[in-house]
């Protein structure tokens, strides 16, 4: 398509005049936050754009202007490839193995650099976060509804500014994006705050399950939840980032999925990091909040992954011990 030629995203996508854009399954705000950022931008420069979700978009989500535009798989060809906020191929969900991406925008530290063009930043805090900085560098307009789809992807990874990872310049790009006109405190209480019924009823379940042992806490959802609730997602109704402020080291949530498979997510306290953990089972993230898919009931994955826990666990206190800390 002539495109190789172009060695960063920023020509990549000038140049580009057909550009689809994918994000990661069960996707979160920033994968929808991201995706609409940049289609909304790229078609205010004239772009044709695709944006394609085999999962489509979650309900809360739903109210972001340009959401209606994601549509669940591909009917046109196009020149470029974009996927956002995944650390790997699998992540997308219905790419082939051997599919050729052109730019792998993403701010994981387990990205494995899959494109030919990879643009990762591990310090950024949302990949909306990225887009809102570079995106007007590279010469792309930034109106109202693309500049509140990326504030929403900002507000709902740093579960409204407060993971350890957020930033003053993190601060600073939303304000940015405020003086493009979105709307933070109406972003903050549609796109985080605001739970559903049946999510809440949903929660309940796994609330009442909670287990800990020393600074391990840990929980379950199944499917049976799903249908006793009449909750639709598959994924957690964001219960994790509420555990995630709860008194302990790590928090695992096991959300038991269709085929046989579990969801796992890991959140941990400022000092132990669960990336890696997630990457020794398929998955990956960020130091402080990673997740991954594994095969097997929920009882057998609970085992083998509370033990991997434990151990992690284990050598960070051996570690901090060490260190006189
Ligand atoms: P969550 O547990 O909320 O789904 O995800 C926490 C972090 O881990 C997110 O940054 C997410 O992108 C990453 N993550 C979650 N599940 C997977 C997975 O199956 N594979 C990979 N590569 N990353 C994941
Ligand atoms: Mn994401
Ligand atoms: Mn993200």
């Amino acid at each position: 398509n002539g495109l190789e030629r172009y060695d960063s995203p920023a020509q990549a996508l000038q140049h580009a005049r057909r550009i689809r854009i994918l994000t990661h399954i069960r996707p979160d705000g920033d994968a929808i936050g991201s995706m609409l950022g940049l289609g909304l931008s790229l078609q205010a420069a004239g772009k044709q754009v695709q944006m394609i979700l085999p999962d489509g978009v979650p309900a809360p989500l739903r109210f972001l202007p340009g959401s209606s535009q994601i549509v669940r798989s591909a009917a046109e060809e196009a020149d470029l490839l974009v996927v956002l906020d995944s650390s790997d191929l699998p992540r997308t969900g219905g790419l082939p193995e051997n599919a050729q991406v052109d730019v792998n925008i993403d701010h994981h530290i387990t990205n494995t650099r899959f494109a030919r063009l990879n643009w990762v930043e591990p310090d950024a805090v949302a990949t909306a976060a990225i887009l809102a900085e570079q995106l007007p560098a590279w010469g792309f307009p930034l109106e109202k509804d693309a500049a509140s789809a990326l504030l929403a992807g900002i507000i709902t990874d740093t579960i409204g500014f407060r993971t350890s990872n957020t930033t003053s310049k993190a601060l600073r790009l939303a304000a940015d994006l405020m003086d493009r006109g979105a709307d933070l405190p109406e972003l903050y209480r549609a796109a985080l705050l605001l739970k559903s019924f049946e999510a809440v009823r949903f929660w309940g379940f796994g609330l009442e399950r909670l287990q800990r042992k020393n600074g391990l806490f840990w929980t379950v959802l199944y499917q049976q939840d799903r249908e006793a609730t009449g909750y639709n997602g598959n994924d957690d109704a964001d219960l994790i980032n509420f555990l995630s402020s709860t008194e302990c080291d790590i928090v695992v949530l096991f959300n038991e999925q269709k085929e046989g498979k579990v969801k796992v997510s890991w959140r941990s306290r400022p000092g132990i990091d669960v990336s890696a953990l997630a990457v020794q089972f398929g998955g990956g993230g960020h130091p402080a909040a990673a997740g991954a898919e594994i095969p097997g009931t929920v009882e057998e994955v609970r085992q083998q992954v509370l033990a991997a826990t434990e151990q992690l666990l284990r050598d960070a206190r051996e570690m901090s011990k060490s260190n006189g800390q």
